[in-house]
């Protein structure tokens, strides 16, 4: 069998964090509205969280605070090297959905410079 020249990564999101910063396309158009919360997730339950993590869009549908840096503001860790979700169990539907290997996932590993 012949040997890959180029092996898939292994897509270990405890050493990555790059699907938690707002990606390059969304920069470019100045658009911060990207970590979008479900109404009925769990965090909106949680009063103390929502006014620390959540900021309302033009439209007042809730979505997660970014940094200066287009960070989620709920991420701990060094982006590349050792990360973790500080609300993973009440993390939003969509980073629960968001899959590891994805096309997507792909993409924001390069644009934040981790592949
Ligand atoms: S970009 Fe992919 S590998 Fe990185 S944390 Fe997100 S899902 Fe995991
Ligand atoms: S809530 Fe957690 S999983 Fe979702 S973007 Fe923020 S740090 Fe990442």
């Amino acid at each position: 069998m012949p040997r890959a020249s180029h092996p898939e990564p292994v897509y270990d999101c405890v050493t990555c964090g790059a699907c938690c910063y707002n990606p390059d396309q969304n920069r470019e158009i100045d658009y911060v509205d990207y970590i979008e919360i479900d109404p009925h997730d769990r965090i909106m339950k949680k009063p103390e969280l929502v006014r620390r993590l959540v900021v309302l869009d033009h439209k007042l549908r809730p979505h997660m605070r970014l940094n200066q840096h287009q960070r989620c503001v709920a991420l701990g860790g060094r982006l590349g090297a050792q990360v973790g979700c500080g609300i993973y169990r009440e993390r939003p539907t969509v980073c629960r959905e968001f899959e590891a290997g994805s096309k997507d996932c792909k993409k924001y590993r390069r644009e934040r410079g981790i592949d």
